[in-house]
């Protein structure tokens, strides 16, 4: 493996003792400068009895208080700075997915390091200054645009800042820029494919060679199904705005799991009801804490993204630890009957049966029974079938769902482009028993 897949070599394959002993090093310093200068979480620190004093270093850990997102919604918007607002550059928000925005501040050495983290995701596809980096995350408040752009710079690669939206002239650019890394959520990547296709295009009339998408959870079925339409290799990138963006882990040519950039943000796995640090290898809600971040650094931030960490060795050569894909958040998960049902499956199972990605899951309580309705979109040939072959499909889908969930759906084949294409993130659940409380 040559070294020109690293942005910074000496970090991403350091051995794991000097990584520690760096975390170590970081986190005593961090402890201090919240304590100072975050009264809310001092006063966290002072109710569970704990001083920086008390933390000599990542064995420490475990004795910090938690932040939640709850936190962060009392905060807002600027109670968790933790440097004077004039020595800030910027703001981003959460896409509020899940509930009220958060503001998240950074200093330039913030968005530096977010920056070099980004970098660190695009040489790992093999970018170089020789690359056309097309990003079709939002821009504005959101971390997707900014955190790709900014990466992108710092390799040397020729940016488009294409922003999301206006899949015209995303093609038109991708075509004559020759674009040959796409950026943008892995929902709007399949609607390109799906656009490009429709044009008339193949997937080797583009130049793409990889895609960098993230932001939202997406299955190894729709991995192989975009690298299939767009002609790429699929490189998965997580991060959240309270972290700091995009970037906070990356994948390797390997495909297999995350490296977070543990040098900057320290992660844990916690049973998210007890409270428990697990072990390595368990599955539980991912917790980061910022090592080095200025105006707006977290500790033991609870991400509610339920996943698992993994040391084992990568053949690409980084010692940094990788997360699993994270399959939802605790909060996307639906209890319908009694059952715990992430959309992921659902997703899953709808690939493996030759369907697109284009679906919509509406959960409701009628007479007291919770009811599950799968809308699934056909492709033009799917379309075409009789009534009869339609029917039979519905329920040879719906039997492959039972299996997988335990629970029977009513699925709802619908005719092609009837299901709303998601720019960004895409809302894939409507929940209505929340309308009835
Ligand atoms: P919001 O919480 O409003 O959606 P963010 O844009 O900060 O705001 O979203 C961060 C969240 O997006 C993460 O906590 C995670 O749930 C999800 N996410 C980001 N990247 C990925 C990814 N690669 N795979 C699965 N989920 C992801
Ligand atoms: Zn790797």
């Amino acid at each position: 493996m040559s070294n020109n897949r690293y942005y910074q070599p000496e970090i991403e394959t350091m051995p794991v003792e000097q990584m520690k002993a760096l975390q170590s090093e970081k986190l005593v310093k961090q402890v201090r400068h919240i304590y100072d200068n975050v009264p809310y979480y001092r006063a966290k620190m002072d109710r569970k009895g704990v001083t920086p004093d008390d933390i000599h270093g990542i064995e420490d850990l475990h004795k910090l208080p938690f932040i939640t997102k709850d936190d962060l919604r009392d905060q807002y918007p600027t109670g968790f700075l933790a440097v004077p607002q004039s020595e800030c550059v910027r703001i981003h928000s959460t896409s509020g997915t899940t509930g009220r925005r958060v503001v998240a501040f950074y200093t330039q050495h913030d968005v530096d390091l977010w920056e070099d983290c980004c970098a660190r995701s695009i040489m790992a596809t093999g970018g170089t200054e020789e690359d056309v980096v097309q990003v079709a995350y939002g821009y504005g408040l959101f971390t997707g645009g900014a955190g790709l752009h900014g990466g992108s710079h710092k390799v040397g690669s020729l940016t488009l800042p294409m922003s999301s939206g206006n899949t015209e002239r995303q093609i038109q650019f991708m075509m004559d820029l020759g674009a040959t890394i796409l950026c943008c959520t892995p929902s709007y990547a399949a609607y390109l494919g799906e656009s490009l296709k429709e044009r008339g295009y193949k997937p080797e009339d583009n130049k793409l060679r990889a895609g960098i998408f993230g932001a939202e959870p997406w299955t190894e079925e729709m991995r192989r199904d975009i690298e299939k339409s767009l002609g790429i290799k699929a490189y998965d990138i997580y991060g959240l705005t309270e972290i700091s963006g995009p970037g906070v882990a990356f994948e390797c040519e390997e495909q297999h799991g995350m490296h977070i950039n543990e040098d900057h943000f320290l992660a844990e796995i916690i049973d998210p009801d007890t409270e428990e640090v697990l072990p390595e290898g368990e599955k539980g809600e991912l917790v980061f804490t910022c090592l080095d971040k200025e105006a707006f650094p977290m500790m033991r931030y609870r991400t509610r993204d339920i996943c698992v960490l993994t040391r084992e060795k990568c053949s690409c050569g980084r010692t940094l630890i990788r997360m699993k894909k994270p399959m939802g958040r605790s909060d996307d998960m639906l209890i319908i009957r009694g059952v715990n049902v992430f959309p992921s499956q659902i997703e899953t199972v709808l690939l493996q049966e030759g369907y697109a990605p284009n679906y919509l899951i509406e959960v409701d309580r009628i007479n007291n029974n919770d009811t599950l309705d799968i809308y699934v979109e056909l492709t033009e040939d799917q379309f075409s079938d009789t009534v009869k072959a339609i029917t039979a499909a519905e329920k040879s889908l719906a039997n492959a769902i039972k299996v997988m969930l335990g629970i029977n759906p009513a699925v709802h084949l619908v005719a092609p482009k009837t299901i709303a294409r998601s720019e960004g993130k895409a809302v894939r659940v409507k929940d209505k028993r929340k309308l009835h409380d």
